[in-house]
């Protein structure tokens, strides 16, 4: 079938008007996103840009659509090649001429793109960057008329990002080589100083500079102490039963141990990490990626290039390396906009979890000859600190997470206080009735330790443990001593965490974490401000739930959608493709919700696009229908 892409605008025709008529017709989308309609002109007008948007908040179409429509081809850099494939086969199931060029591709795959590229067939073709390098391939890409370039994960470039790539650094030559085109460079990478550096870097001209939120509303955030990793795994898990998650864990040993538990108890479940067979991983993130399994047990080797849309959740079960890694990886979890859960499971310990990786790491890089940066222990336990102290404190998680990234937060529209989709804001931590009366019991013990102990021997004191320092030292008879006993430890220590993340207490930093207070602390110890403590969270029976609603869910019917699902599995099994490609979760929804049952009424579904109503429509409207009759 042939799509009849006009290959000029004419004059006449509305640029946005066309390109709106494009998506609804290759994608099947009615309405754009924030700032997709700002980057797609800014494309149109040949103009550079540097667009960041959070994960998930739709960059590919802000470059997919105006390509369609476009004289000439936009080349699109792309750093891995599995994220490449797969953009080039979900735009050639929905109709649109694109293909990739790479290492993995054999000589006559390569050969018939170029001949593709020489009849100038393609109007979208995914480069790896080291492509690019070759000589005399910026003479190449003149003769395919590229008239665009397109950087993703431009983040790649700079060395201040999480995720830098030596072959990004040489991007900025093709400016130089090719000055005429103008370049536009993608990222979910919010920190200004990335931003600026991807601008210098690839030799922006004036350009158009668009920043989406950083707010990810459809997650919901739950941060709790750990206490039986595995049993606070495998509830979340049951809270998902048959949907697609992610368990990050901090060493390759947790996730074996993890993945094994989960598979005990009937998780169909995987463990990934850099210690298995690259065959094996290849292999179980195929699994993953097919709905062959549901969980995938892994550490943060798990991730970069994982496009499953529908993970509706990301636990971690120990503390992540820092906030902006907790961003990074969490962003995984409902890329398709529909309600998903990041749950964090922390402990002190993993502190030293942490510590203990990075000593191993310096370790080779010393064997190798290499010497790290003896600030770089320092800076990371900074981070993790960072990280620690907003996990135990009882601050809105979104709020602070977009304010961590330079945004201001504004809670969504209806929500009568704070986010609605976090523990804090959800009421799910109790407060303390007598808060003001522990937090004085608490930082008046820490003065009588005379500020020189951590939170272990405070937590000892003020629970009456008369522990062998605790009496070698007399703090047996402090007047302290055993004022809080009535309290499960646990708890007790949680409250000092929560005074730490208030700033009423410090700890300092290096081997003897001891705390000490603030001035902030002294106003509240002396009664002169207020403070509300909160109980260990737990989160209420009422809320294990199936599904966590949203306030954008729609009611649908969840047995038509689960035959749907089984449909687009095997369906994408015949097709060798990732279900997701077939239909998103969320057209499945709509599916189940409005129940079309002719070729007209499957056409005002989203995500029913012109070439997946021909190919897919018949076999959807019977699975449809004969749902109906029943
Ligand atoms: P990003 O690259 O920013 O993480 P994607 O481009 O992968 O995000 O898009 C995320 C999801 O949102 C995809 O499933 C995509 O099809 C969908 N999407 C993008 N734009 C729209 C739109 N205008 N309407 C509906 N769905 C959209
Ligand atoms: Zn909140």
């Amino acid at each position: 079938m042939s799509l009849g892409f006009p290959s000029r605008p004419s004059a006449e025709q509305d640029g946005a008007a066309q390109l709106l008529q494009v998506v609804e017709q290759v994608w099947g989308y009615r309405e754009l996103r924030p700032l997709q309609g700002e980057a797609m002109r800014a494309s149109l007008e040949g103009r550079d840009a540097l667009v960041v948007m959070a994960t998930g908040g739709g960059k590919s179409l802000c470059y997919q659509a105006p390509a369609l429509i476009r004289e000439g081809l936009t080349v699109v850099i792309s750093p891995l090649i599995s994220l490449m494939q797969d953009q080039v086969a979900s735009l050639v199931e929905s109709g649109a001429p694109a293909a990739a060029l790479s290492s993995a591709m054999s000589g006559a795959e390569k050969y018939a793109v170029h001949e593709r590229l020489g009849a100038r067939e393609l109007k979208l073709l995914f480069m790896a960057p080291e492509r690019l390098m070759v000589g005399g391939f910026a003479e190449e890409l003149a003769a395919w008329d590229v008239r665009n370039l397109v950087i993703d994960e431009a983040h790649c470039i700079s060395h201040w990002g999480h995720d830098f790539r030596p072959e990004y650094r040489r991007l900025g030559e093709l400016r130089e080589a090719l000055p005429a085109i103008p370049i536009q460079a993608f990222t979910a990478t919010a920190t200004p100083q990335v931003r600026e550096d991807i601008a210098r870097q690839l030799g922006l001209r004036d350009p158009v500079l668009l920043i989406g939120s950083f707010d990810r509303p459809n997650l919901t955030y739950r941060f709790t102490p750990r206490r039986d990793a595995v049993g606070q795994v495998l509830e979340v898990i049951r809270r998902h039963s048959g949907e697609a998650g992610i368990v990050y864990c901090l060493r390759r040993t947790d996730v074996d141990q993890l993945a094994q538990q989960l598979a005990s108890h009937g998780v169909r479940c995987l463990p990934y990490h850099a210690g298995l067979d690259a065959s094996v991983r290849e292999r179980n993130q195929a699994q993953f990626m097919s709905e062959s399994i549901d969980v995938i047990v892994a550490t943060v080797a798990f991730g970069m290039g994982i496009d499953r849309p529908d993970v509706r959740f990301v636990v971690h079960a120990a503390l992540p390396k820092g906030v902006e890694q907790y961003a990074q990886e969490t962003g995984r979890a409902g890329r398709d906009g529909l309600p998903s859960e990041c749950v964090l499971f922390y402990s002190g310990a993993d502190y030293h979890g942490w510590k203990q990786l990075q000593e191993r790491s310096a370790a080779e890089a010393r064997a190798n000859g290499v010497e790290l940066d003896p600030e770089q222990e320092a800076r990371m336990l900074a981070r993790l600190s960072e990280m620690y102290g907003w996990a135990t404190s009882a601050i809105c998680r979104h709020k602070f997470l977009v304010e961590h990234f330079g945004q201001p937060f504004t809670p969504p529209e209806g929500a009568c206080s704070g986010c609605g989709a976090c523990d804090v804001c959800l009421g799910e931590f109790a407060s303390v009735a007598d808060s003001q009366r522990v937090a004085q019991m608490i930082l008046s013990c820490v003065v009588r330790c005379q500020q020189r102990f951590g939170a272990s021997h405070v937590t000892d004191v003020l629970c009456g443990v008369a522990a062998e320092k605790v009496r070698q030292l007399g703090h047996d008879q402090l007047t302290t001593f055993g004022l809080l006993r009535q309290h499960d430890p646990r708890q007790v220590r949680h409250w000092i965490e929560q005074l730490v993340g208030l700033e009423l207490l410090v700890t300092a930093p290096g081997r003897y974490p001891t705390l000490s207070l603030t001035q902030a602390g002294v106003d509240v110890m002396r009664g002169n401000a207020p403070i509300t403590l909160f109980e260990i969270p737990q989160v209420p029976r009422a809320r294990r739930t199936r599904r966590t609603p949203a306030p954008s869910d729609i009611q649908y019917d969840e047995s038509l959608f689960e035959k749907l699902r089984q449909l687009r599995r095997k369906l994408a099994s015949e097709r060798a493709l990732p279900p997701y490609m077939i239909f998103g979760d969320r057209t499945l929804q709509e599916l189940a919700a409005v129940q079309p049952t002719s070729v007209d009424e499957l056409r005002e579904i989203r995500g029913v696009g012109a070439k997946k109503l021909e190919d897919l429509g018949e076999l959807f409207l019977a699975a449809i229908r004969e749902h109906v009759q029943r």
